[in-house]
């Protein structure tokens, strides 16, 4: 890939400044912090790599929808717009506005899990597999094996592995899985695609059995764009059009838009089926807010919906995925272990590899995201055996095989020398491995624990 293919389809009207800090600054901070990156004050931060939630930079179009809110408590413009929207790129027909990704999860995951069903997934996510625990459901991971292998070059590491859902259907029978769901470029396998093959194979799987097929689509236009350079026949074929195949092939959706969509905040739940619509509108105005918002100011809305119709342009998405391919195959070149291929939104460390002194046990990829803060104020994001959590019914950890550091990239926010700049801090890091520490927990909570965990350094 050359510069040209990726260079920004934009240039900058506003900045915002950043505070320079230093070493001793940062020292303290994360000591403050409990050693963890999410309870690091902003303004302590130089580049911020910690999530791609909510972090894009908005587009003067998306502004000017601001300015074109309508506040009305019911039947808001912005909500039609919205919802024409999504049925005209995504395709579902109904939207349920919510006031996020896990808004629409929660809503989703009481209205079709009953106690003791099963949802089979291409890998958990954090919420995602939290609001199918608290309705009754117990997650199952059907992704394919190679997902779990950081270094697999597998250009779909996304993909369902079918054998895993027969071997569901026959231990527990069709009747308990209400749905497969399958979420695009899979963001705890690193950012990776799942094709179009594999997801026509989920369909027909689905079909057989009469089980309902969900997309957690955060992530659609980039897996679209995956699928456009990876996948036989679809080369010649937009973003645009791709994404909607992609949609038309499944039931419902759950939509975090502070991702793809480059909204600050907001969210929905979309599906096809009328009475699903029904029963989901009845319960977003006991958490969420009336069904013609959801939580959404109307303004936030329309800059959703302009949003969407952004984020499926060629040149945007290839400017995307392009900066995160640049920075993962500049720390690729100078020696430091990441996972393969690089996914569309971060650049994944692999944590066993760069701190081989440390057990999983004393958390090393937390520690590598503190040390990487306290070298350079590039703040970034734990993702192994903390995010991973603990088994409710037995109390022991999950112990994922991937043990990473998420260095995820905001759309349309940072520049080529910023991206340098986090190549040149990893590896200082890595000079200076032997000097991180371990850490143990100095306070546990008990759900989503690697949001407000504490730690200390383990001598
Ligand atoms: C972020 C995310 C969610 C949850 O969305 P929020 O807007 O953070 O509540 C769900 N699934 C995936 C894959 C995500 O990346």
């Amino acid at each position: 890939m050359t510069i040209r293919d990726w260079a920004e389809p934009y240039k900058i009207k506003m900045v915002e400044l950043i505070k320079m800090t230093s070493r001793e600054d940062r020292l303290n901070a994360i000591r403050e912090a409990g050693y963890n990156t999410f309870l690091l004050r902003s303004e302590d931060v130089y580049i911020d790599l910690l999530t791609d939630s909510g972090t894009g930079a908005m587009s003067d179009r998306q502004w000017a929808g601001l300015m074109m809110g309508d506040e009305a408590y019911a039947g808001s413009r912005n909500f039609y717009d919205l919802r024409d929207t999504v049925e005209e790129y995504y395709s579902y027909k109904y939207t349920v506005p919510c006031h996020q990704g896990r808004g629409a999860e929660n809503i989703l995951s009481q209205c079709l899990i009953k106690e003791g069903d099963f949802v089979p997934g291409n890998m958990y996510f954090t919420t995602t597999r939290l609001h199918q625990e608290l309705a009754g459901g117990t997650f199952i991971d059907v992704i394919i094996d190679e997902a779990h292998d950081a270094e697999s070059e597998h250009p779909f590491k996304g993909d369902v592995d079918i054998s895993k859902l027969d071997a569901l259907v026959d231990e527990v029978g069709a009747d308990k899985i209400p749905y497969v769901c399958i979420a695009t470029c899979v963001n705890m396998a690193g950012g990776q695609p799942i094709s179009l093959a594999n997801l026509k194979l989920v369909r027909q799987w689905c079909d057989q059995h009469d089980i309902l097929l969900v997309h957690d689509m955060t992530r659609v236009a980039e897996n679209a764009h995956f699928i456009q350079q990876r996948e036989e026949g679809y080369r010649d074929t937009s973003v645009k059009d791709i994404v909607y195949e992609i949609c038309a092939l499944t039931d419902a959706a759950t939509m975090s838009a502070k991702k793809d969509a480059m909204v600050n905040i907001g969210g929905f739940l979309a599906m096809n089926d009328a009475k699903f619509y029904e029963q989901a509108c009845a319960l977003v105005v006991v958490y969420e807010g009336l069904h013609t918002y959801g939580g959404m100011a109307g303004r936030d809305m329309q800059a959703l919906a302009i949003g969407i119709t952004e984020s499926v342009q060629d040149d945007h998405i290839h400017a995307r995925v392009g900066q995160v391919q640049y920075l993962g195959r500049r720390l690729r070149e100078s020696g430091i272990p990441i996972v393969n291929p690089i996914g569309g939104h971060a650049v994944f460390l692999n944590a066993t590899k760069m701190l081989p002194h440390i057990e999983q046990d004393h958390f090393p990829a937390q520690a590598l995201a503190a040390a990487l803060y306290v070298e350079s104020g590039v703040r970034s994001m734990e993702r192994g055996i903390v995010s991973a959590g603990r088994n409710k019914e037995t109390g022991e950890n999950y112990k994922p095989n991937l043990e990473l550091v998420r260095l995820t990239i905001p759309r349309r926010v940072y520049t080529q020398a910023h991206m340098d700049v986090v190549v040149g801090a990893v590896q200082e890091v890595m000079e200076r491995r032997d000097e991180v520490k371990g850490l143990r927990f100095t306070y546990e909570p008990e759900v989503l624990r690697f949001f407000q965990a504490r730690f200390e350094q383990i001598d």
